[in-house]
């Protein structure tokens, strides 16, 4: 029923386009139909009896009444070959004498026969016109039959008809208004929701609840202009967040170098400590700008990134490789179990990439003298790969945004620790680029997992045993 109601106006459309087919059948066309059969009922029998009164008429120069005489409704004329009447059945108007001049005469002299059926004078006229020899040329049989009783049986049938037409138009008439008139309205809400989301203004949805094809249309607009509302507010606060970090080294550099400018006999250590710290910032500047350049890069498009069938176990080895030091350096230990045969369509940069930024959180926010789990693995054709660390974890109120780029949960020891609050907006982004989804939660008692889903792809050879799960 629901999937009928989605087609509502198309199906109406239909019904009240039979149902008018249906009456102009009912009618027009049974009234048009029955008219023309009657009027070939009586073909057979006036071209049957002219027949035998010419024949009677060439032979015997008089022709026999009927055995049981004429009937009144029918009216036999016959002329002579100069069409002047010489017999007239009719006693009512009696042509005798005059001249016989109907249509359908020069071609009935000619040989042919002239049959023709009419509504005269509330009946129906059967008319039959044609020759016989006269002796001294063609002369005209000419045969009438009159029926007003049929006439007015079909007159009220036809009557009939037309008014069950009628009445059958009806209800589809007033459905297809009613259609109509709520198509209309429907229309007019969508064209004013279509202008207002033209228009940027998407806190008003269309708001159309039916099952029809427009209040279809209007919900996908509606969701678009969800999406797009979404859209926008991430755009503007990117674009304010952007501007906020970049705006915080610029003013850190112009102050340094200010100071190096205005401040009287400056010391050669005091400017190189500034010059230590315009250096230190431009780091960081150069550092967002190229975080951002990647998340834009990633964005774009998975074709972008070049897919190929990376061997995600090696890739992860390298990286906790690169990061057994700085973890070292942190008193942490960085234990991996990385099943084989776990591949993903990507390239080695960008898995290189997702795992180094995942592992190196941990590394930074573990717990010192405990250890980071990192652990790969393929299930039902997904990918997992897990990093679990013992560190405080992210505060529950942080965890939704932890994706967004530039926040950090703690902004001033991210500054500290040079985080810059894109990692993890790169990570999301490139597993977004590769079909799979990245999520965080909080372990008990303490601690971060990051899960990364990526769809996997066939190994070029089956493969081995090994790796674990958490
Ligand atoms: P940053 O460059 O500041 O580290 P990220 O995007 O990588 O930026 O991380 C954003 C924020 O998420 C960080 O400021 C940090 O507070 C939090 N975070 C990331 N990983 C972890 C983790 N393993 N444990 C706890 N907090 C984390």
């Amino acid at each position: 029923m629901r999937y009928l109601s989605r087609f509502s106006f198309k199906l109406s459309l239909c019904a009240a386009l039979f149902t008018l087919s249906a009456a102009l059948l009912v009618g027009v066309v049974f009234p048009a139909v029955l008219r023309r059969a009657l009027g070939n009922s009586k073909q057979a029998i006036l071209t049957d009896l002219s027949a035998a009164i010419r024949r009677d008429l060439a032979e015997n120069g008089a022709f026999s009444p009927l055995e049981e005489g004429f009937p009144s409704a029918l009216r036999v004329v016959v002329t002579g070959p100069d069409l002047s009447v010489s017999v007239d059945t009719s006693r009512s108007d009696s042509l005798i004498g005059k001249t016989l001049l109907l249509p359908g005469t020069e071609a009935a002299l000619s040989g042919e026969t002239v049959y023709s059926f009419d509504y005269e004078g509330a009946q129906f006229v059967w008319n039959h016109l044609a020759s016989y020899d006269g002796g001294s040329g063609p002369a005209l049989v000419y045969l009438r039959y009159s029926d007003p009783q049929t006439a007015r049986i079909y007159q009220n049938a036809g009557a009939a008809a037309a008014l069950i037409g009628l009445l059958a138009l009806l209800p589809p008439l007033g459905f297809l208004i009613g259609q109509i008139v709520l198509f209309a309205r429907t229309a007019n809400r969508l064209s004013a929701g279509t202008e207002r989301f033209a228009a940027g203004i998407y806190s008003s949805p269309v708001g159309l609840s039916g099952h029809d094809e427009l209040s279809y249309c209007g919900r996908m607009l509606d969701d678009f202009a969800v999406r797009q509302a979404r859209t926008e507010e991430l755009r503007r606060r990117f674009v304010s967040d952007a501007s906020h970090e970049l705006k915080t080294p610029l003013a850190a550099v112009k102050l340094l170098s200010e100071s190096i400018l205005f401040t009287p006999d400056i010391s050669p250590e005091d400017t190189r400590d500034f010059l230590t710290d315009i250096n230190n910032e431009i780091d960081r500047l150069t550092r967002i700008c190229s975080r951002l350049l990647q998340i834009s890069k990633y964005d774009a498009s998975a074709a972008a990134v070049g897919a190929a069938r990376v061997d995600m176990r090696s890739v992860a080895e390298d990286v906790c490789r690169m990061l057994d030091l700085p973890a070292a350096d942190a008193g942490l230990v960085i234990r991996r179990e990385l099943q084989e045969g776990c591949y993903a369509a990507s390239n080695y940069d960008l898995m290189y990439q997702i795992f180094f930024n995942l592992i190196e959180n941990a590394v930074k926010y573990g717990k010192d003298g405990s250890e980071v789990r990192v652990y790969l693995f393929s299930r039902d054709g997904t990918i997992h790969f897990i990093v679990d660390d013992d560190g405080e974890g992210i505060p529950e109120a942080d965890i939704r945004r932890i994706f967004d780029r530039f926040y950090r949960v703690d902004r001033a020891r991210a500054r500290t620790t040079g985080g810059t609050g894109l990692g993890l907006a790169i990570v999301d982004a490139a597993v977004r680029s590769l079909n799979g989804s990245i999520s965080a939660e909080n372990r008990t008692p303490h601690g971060a997992r990051f899960t990364v889903l990526l769809p996997a792809v066939e190994p070029a050879e089956p493969p081995a045993k090994g790796g674990g799960r958490p």
